[in-house]
């Protein structure tokens, strides 16, 4: 790029004998009206121009495609750039300039040529230099030009995120990354009989350009842009430790290292601290979505410095999923675990609301057949009880094996990977209630116990008459336990929040949680807009309302699976969670008393000031 005269032509056409990259002249894109304005001696204006650079960028995209592309183009201002990159963002920027003398001197010894040497001062004036891309002052030979920009262009080309951990997730965010023109370098570590992870994947992605693969880590390290964006996409726990540790010798003060995996948000505290003593950002970034969020647009959740934010949020942005009002679905958390900790609520509410559709099947498939359910399921998800996992669990009961259903082949006993654990703990340590998520891990850890369950299936009750239960009370039981599954879960980021100074934004993270994780729902926009008006869930009236209206049918549900010996326990967690919160009396007067009888730890009492506290001679 770079006014008239500076040797734009000249110098791509070198540079295509060189590389043997195509050129292409963008005047020669431009429409007879604009030529012949142009050769009256007439400025285009910004209206001439609009066609003429949005159909330059539908050929940038298209040329990329075939591989690198030389193209010659004033590109003046930042707008017209804007417009050119619209459709591929990695455009390597060559900005060429000289002083006016010799740019003016070059102009009038052109032949045949329709522009105007008086255009030069007004294309000037025009010109906004970029803070970007490749500076070349044109006072030399054009071959010196050339050798001199292929080199910088080499340097360029490095990658501008690196990736380490070829599993299902960071494959996938790899793809998503080269999808959207972001030279992207991966890495995976070789262990024996697994040595040939990388070139694998590589190899069987060589359609798509920009994807490097290394199987070194100096290497690869070096092939960063810098400041230096490394994403981790690894098993937790150790193994973010001891890589950390290899990586850390090898990189500069203000690269970032991002722990895009599941990682206790306070191995992420740590870690932070760790780095920020070497100067270098550490980013805990939480992404759900699973297999299909990582390569085709996840919900993030960042939580790490303010720079390290601005450094990635353009990459983020990539591979977010899109809210429905065109935003990319990740945000800013809050510094160092936040992000963590906010995708470690989101997986305890995932583990709640998989659990209420497990105890609503458990009731429903005793009154009827698993191709009604999932009928049922796809006409509730039609509604304001819409989710994602409400609509994979209607595809689950259709899915057969031979005369079988699926479902009927797997075994009864649910495994998981201790998130849910890990907020059930969290919300203890925080003095928190989440008895949602808690009762859905119990319940899982139930379910393993399948010998035991099995030596003691006789002993079962035998259950009362078995009626069907009414469907439309079951819906708003339904209804009503998913909303205090998000009462808790808010709650949760809320006390921890307050606790480590987290910037807490419930309307934000809900947003984050619309589109691309696996809570997406109709649920999650509605909170989304409320958080707006109120941070806290417990004084939203609608909300309230709506619980108090559905309160007797999840009553009569709980009944209902007592008589029928079916154990719903995050049904129950739910309904004792709402009348406890609803009762003024609390039996808590009689715990307290039973602490000061045997361990003197005092009580206040109801008729004297809260600030003071009793001990009685029991
Ligand atoms: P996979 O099991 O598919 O892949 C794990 C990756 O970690 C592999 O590349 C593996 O390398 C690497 N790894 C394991 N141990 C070490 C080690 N000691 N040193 C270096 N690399 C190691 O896992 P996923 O891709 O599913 O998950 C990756 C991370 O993302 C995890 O933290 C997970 O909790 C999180 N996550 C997963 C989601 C999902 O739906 N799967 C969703 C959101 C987050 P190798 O191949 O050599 O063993």
């Amino acid at each position: 790029m770079g006014v008239s005269g500076t040797g734009k032509t000249s110098l791509g056409k070198h540079l295509s004998q060189l590389t043997s990259w195509p050129f292409y002249d963008a005047d020669d894109f431009h429409s007879e009206a604009n030529k012949s304005k142009m050769k009256s001696g007439d400025a285009l204006n910004d209206l001439d121009r609009l066609p003429w650079l949005n159909l330059l960028s539908l050929k940038i995209e298209e040329w990329s495609k075939q591989g690198e592309t030389i193209l010659a183009c004033s590109a003046l201002k930042e707008g017209y750039r804007k417009i050119l990159s619209k459709h591929y963002n990695s455009i390597c920027w060559v900005v060429l300039n000289g002083s006016f003398e010799l740019i003016q001197s070059r102009l009038k010894n052109r032949k045949n040529h329709y522009f105007s040497p008086l255009l030069l001062k007004s294309q000037l004036d025009t010109l906004e230099l970029p803070l970007y891309g490749i500076k070349i002052n044109i006072n030399q030979a054009i071959e010196v030009l050339s050798a001199d920009l292929l080199k910088k262009i080499n340097t360029m080309s490095s990658s501008g995120i690196g990736i380490i951990g070829l599993g299902v997730m960071g494959q996938g965010i790899a793809l998503n990354f080269v999808e959207k023109g972001i030279i992207t370098s991966v890495y995976n570590r070789s262990v024996p009989g697994e040595d040939k992870i990388v070139s694998d994947f590589v190899n069987s992605n060589n359609a798509l350009k920009n994807l490097k693969g290394f199987s070194d880590l100096a290497e690869f390290i070096k092939s960063l842009q810098q400041p230096r964006k490394i994403w981790l996409m690894i098993k937790s726990g150790f193994a973010v430790d001891s890589l950390i540790k290899e990586l850390l010798p090898l990189l500069n003060k203000g690269d970032v290292i991002v722990d895009g995996g599941n990682s206790h948000y306070k191995d992420t505290q740590r870690r932070v601290l760790e780095a920020e003593k070497r100067k270098i950002h550490y980013v805990g970034c939480g992404v759900s979505g699973g297999e299909a969020g990582a390569r085709y647009g996840a919900s993030i959740m960042f939580g790490g410095s303010p720079q390290a934010y601005d450094i990635l949020k353009p990459l983020l942005n990539n591979i977010a999923a899109i809210d429905r009002s065109k935003n990319p679905c990740q945000g800013n958390m809050g510094t160092d675990g936040a992000g963590h900790f906010v995708k470690m609520i989101h997986n305890g509410i995932e583990y709640a609301e998989m659990q209420l559709l497990a105890e609503t099947f458990s009731i429903l498939k005793n009154q009827m057949v698993y191709s009604e359910i999932a009928s049922l399921f796809e006409e509730w998800n039609k509604g304001s009880l819409g989710n994602y996992l409400l609509q994979i669990t209607a595809e689950i009961f259709k899915k057969k094996e031979g005369e079988h259903y699926l479902l009927d082949l797997i075994l009864d006993s649910a495994q998981s990977k201790g998130t849910g654990a890990w907020s059930s703990s969290t919300a203890l340590a925080l003095g928190q209630v989440n008895t949602m998520m808690s009762s859905a891990v119990f319940a899982r850890n139930i379910s393993s116990l399948k010998t035991q369950r099995l030596s003691l299936s006789e002993r079962k009750p035998i259950p009362g008459k078995s009626m069907p239960f009414n469907i439309s009370k079951l819906k708003e039981a339904y209804r009503f336990a998913r909303i205090i599954n998000h009462i808790q879960g808010f709650n949760l980021i809320e006390a921890a929040s307050k606790k480590y100074n987290w910037n807490y934004k419930p309307s934000e993270i809900a947003r984050v949680w619309t589109q691309g994780c696996i809570i997406r729902s109709s649920l999650m926009e509605e909170l989304k807009n409320s958080f707006t008006s109120e941070n806290s869930l417990l004084k939203n009236s609608k909300l309230l309302d709506s619980l108090s209206k559905s309160e007797p049918d999840i009553a009569d549900f709980i009944h209902y699976s007592i008589d029928q010996k079916i154990a719903l326990d995050s049904y129950s967690s739910a309904y004792n969670y709402w009348i406890a919160l609803c009762t003024e009396n609390l039996p808590a007067n009689l715990i307290q008393a039973q602490r000061d009888f045997f361990g003197a730890h005092t009580y206040q009492r109801v008729d004297k000031p809260l600030d003071q506290f009793f001990h009685t001679q029991w």
